[in-house]
């Protein structure tokens, strides 16, 4: 079948990573079809927070689906790459998790927070973050990865991002600067777990290894992958690499159903119904429990940082492939 469209491709074709055949194809008109649905959805502002972000073109649309037996289905910009920004979130809980030996899910609370994602507010009594899916829980999670210093510890969320996205990855290195430089909420949320007694690594250390984490560069497919990979059990369903157990996949999936869209989680998981990362490069993952990863690029956001077109498709995708989770109907 010709594409009528020459930007809307199935670069799983052109993969190795493909498996599938005749209903890949099918998949990928499907997707396709979906873009083209949300292709003329308007609003939303592409973030500015730093420089390389503002940069982004707010018509780049792309959506990418990975599934158990390795297969990655894309259609549209699936192949442009940005910084995961905060996608990163649910990774970096699960390998603090993986290297604390669980210890890491009392190190944050895991309730939602009903404030923006950066908030400078940590949990009364006890000085947590009140989630690792907001700034101050990132912060407190990318600092309890291995690594010794925050070199060290950027260099273990590197690998383990590799793992879990089944391919190389490399970190923006002007973007982390511009974190670092730009992110005054974050240097203060960092002082204030300090001041707390939460935070057992020097402020700066803790915003440079979040900084470098937010700034690695990935594409909706790579995203995709990830997000299959807590969907299923904690392993790479195109390397077969088991990158954390199943029990922390677990975990990581409930909270992204709880808290992954910040205080829009509730409308969220009402219209779409499925575990998601919003973030402010315009990137969602999705994890579906047992099922599959999704993942989508549109750079336009609405108030509370969820890529607007992404946000449509997503709910599309969840009514196509009957995805939602409190779907009452479903055989
Ligand atoms: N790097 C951003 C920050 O820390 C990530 C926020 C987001 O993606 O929601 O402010």
């Amino acid at each position: 079948m010709t594409d009528p469209d020459p930007s809307t491709r199935a670069s799983s074709a052109a993969s190795p990573r493909r498996a599938g055949g005749a209903r890949d194809d099918d998949l990928h008109e499907r997707l396709a079809a979906l873009l083209d649905g949300v292709r003329d959805v308007g609003g939303g502002e592409v973030d500015d927070s730093v420089p390389q972000l503002a940069e982004a073109d707010p018509g780049w649309l792309g959506v990418a689906l990975a599934r158990p037996d390795g297969s990655v289905t894309a259609a549209g910009d699936a192949r442009q790459a940005f910084s995961i920004q905060s996608a990163v979130k649910p990774f970096l809980f699960a390998l603090a998790l993986a290297d604390t030996d669980g210890a890491a899910i009392d190190a944050v609370g895991i309730e939602p927070t009903g404030e923006a994602f950066d908030a400078i507010k940590l949990e009364v009594g006890t000085g947590r973050p009140p989630n690792p899916m907001v700034n101050a829980g990132a912060l407190l999670t990318a600092a309890l990865v291995d690594g010794g210093d925050a070199d060290g510890r950027a260099e273990r969320i590197l690998r383990g991002l590799v793992a879990f996205a089944g391919r190389e990855l490399e970190v923006d290195d002007d973007v982390a600067g511009s974190e670092m430089l730009l992110g005054d909420r974050n240097h203060a949320l960092a002082h204030l777990m300090r001041s707390e007694g939460t935070l057992h690594v020097g402020a700066d250390d803790a915003v440079s290894a979040y900084a470098r984490a937010c700034a690695v560069l990935v594409d909706a497919e790579a995203l995709a992958v990830m997000g299959a990979t807590l969907a299923l059990g904690g392993r790479n369903s195109v390397t077969g690499e088991q990158v954390v157990s199943a029990a922390i996949a677990r975990d990581v999936v409930s909270v992204m159903a709880t808290c992954g869209v910040y205080d829009g989680s509730g409308r969220w998981m009402r219209e779409v119904g499925v575990p998601a990362k919003s973030s402010v490069s315009g990137a969602l993952v999705l994890s579906v429990p047992g099922r599959l990863g999704a993942a989508s690029y549109s750079p336009p956001l609405d108030p509370l940082g969820t890529s607007v077109r992404g946000a449509a498709l997503m709910e599309g995708l969840s009514r196509e492939l009957g995805l939602h989770s409190f779907d009452t109907e479903r055989g």
